[in-house]
């Protein structure tokens, strides 16, 4: 089945919001065995969104639209395809009480406007709305299939999971459904993990061998259709032990979960504890590693020595080390080692991670903007420093610093 998603809002157009519903859906599809082939962005605008179904008409079996379900006038999503399909827009009256009684149980007066809500369209199927007021619509016209969901991304997936996918199941074209893997990396960079792969990327057929990078992981997503789960992991493990053979040492995840999650999850594992010093990152270290709940039985906390002074009144980095002209400096492996060394003495931690670097935009100690230290210091061993140089905005030099530090923890 070919799908097109068309989200409905002025304000995916404007960049005031971002389109996460067809994202969502995207990838919902996919494992759903729906190969979606468009994706559309419409504003709030009769004619543009009847001019959209046509074109989406022309190419998809199924066409998902998002947004536009509430009750005021530049709602306009129930309208324009009731017009589109000749159909007449009737109340559902399930929903129509629920908003009633919505109103009545918070003392509030409904506005007419209020029960175009519950409408629906003439031989279409309701789907429910746990989350919200605004019912969805399901409806067969002429061979295609349409689906409305409302906007606010909460109610959109919930109305989708439960109430889309069993309507859908229903049409399922029995091609099976797509499954995919997730492998993750770290110490690598894309360019130089697709190198690696480029042989099997460029023959690649099914599955399919999809290598990107996000805020600053390496990812590479295995997908396959298949009838049944066994049959879609006799098809992947090959390509993936093909790939662990000749990456295997930068493999950290099969499963799409943060690194952040993973550390905590090994650490945990251990019995062990970590705490970090960060002068570049800002903090963005133990932001990321307390983003994990239960993270404080691993994590005791750090200490984000932004200015040389602090470096050397907390962290008694030696004065003759961060300043002077022979100095290595504060952007430098011997900054670096104090920092992790000392912040693991004070807080009492098995390991502890320093980062110190240049974030940018400008340079920094005559050194260059990406320029990285990070320390990782362990209970009983010497402190290790490695260099890195990250490239791109402040926000991700220090994002990218960040998760590296992560790493170098979990090698
Ligand atoms: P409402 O009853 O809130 O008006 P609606 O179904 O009419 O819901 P919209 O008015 O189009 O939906 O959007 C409501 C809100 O939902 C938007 O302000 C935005 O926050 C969110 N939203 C809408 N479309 C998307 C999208 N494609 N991706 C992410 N969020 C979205
Ligand atoms: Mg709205």
């Amino acid at each position: 089945m070919k799908a097109e998603i068309i989200a409905v809002g002025t304000e995916l157009l404007l960049g005031q919001i971002v389109n996460t519903n067809a994202q969502y859906l995207s990838q919902q599809c996919a494992a759903l065995g729906i190969d979606i082939y468009f994706q559309t962005v419409v504003g709030d605008n009769e004619g543009r969104l009847r001019q959209a179904l046509d074109t989406a008409r022309q190419r998809a079996d199924l066409i998902i639209c998002t947004g536009g379900l509430g009750p005021t006038k530049d709602d306009l999503t129930k309208d324009v395809l009731a017009a589109f399909t000749g159909k007449e827009l009737i109340m559902h009256e399930p929903s129509l009480d629920k908003i009633k009684s919505m109103f009545r149980d918070r003392g509030l007066a409904m506005a007419e406007s209020n029960a175009r809500q519950a409408l629906m369209l003439t031989d279409s199927d309701p789907l429910m709305n746990d989350n919200g007021l605004a019912v969805g619509v399901a409806l067969t016209h002429e061979g295609t299939h349409y689906m409305l969901l409302p906007g606010p991304p909460r109610e959109m997936k919930l109305m989708f999971d439960t109430y889309g996918t069993s309507w859908l199941s229903r049409l399922a074209d029995g091609r099976g459904a797509l499954y995919s893997r997730m492998l993750k990396f770290a110490g690598i960079g894309e360019s130089a993990l697709e190198k690696e792969l480029l042989d099997l990327i460029e023959a690649q057929q099914d599955p399919t061998i999809a290598p990107y990078a996000k805020e600053g992981e390496v990812t590479v997503r295995l997908t396959t259709r298949a009838a049944t789960e066994e049959e879609a992991n006799s098809k992947l493990k090959p390509v993936e032990e093909e790939i662990r053979r000749r990456l295997g040492k930068h493999l950290y995840a099969t499963k799409d979960k943060p690194i952040e999650q993973i550390i905590y999850e090994q650490l945990k594992e251990r019995g062990m504890t970590l705490s970090a010093a960060e002068s570049c990152t800002g903090g963005l270290i133990s932001d990321l590693i307390t983003s994990v709940p239960d993270s404080s039985s691993v994590f005791s906390g750090s200490i984000v020595s932004y200015t040389n002074a602090v470096k050397e009144t907390i962290l008694q980095v030696p004065a003759g080390l961060l300043e002077g002209p022979e100095a290595p400096g504060a952007i430098s492996k011997e900054s670096a080692e104090a920092m992790a060394g000392k912040v693991r003495e004070l807080l009492g931690t098995d390991y502890a991670l320093s980062v110190t670097g240049i974030a940018g935009p400008g340079s920094a100690e005559g050194k260059p903007v990406g320029l990285v230290y990070i320390g990782l210091a362990e209970r009983g061993k010497p402190t290790t420093v490695v260099e890195g140089r990250y490239s791109g905005t402040r926000e991700l030099i220090k994002l990218r610093a960040a998760k590296a530090a992560l790493y170098l923890l979990w090698q």
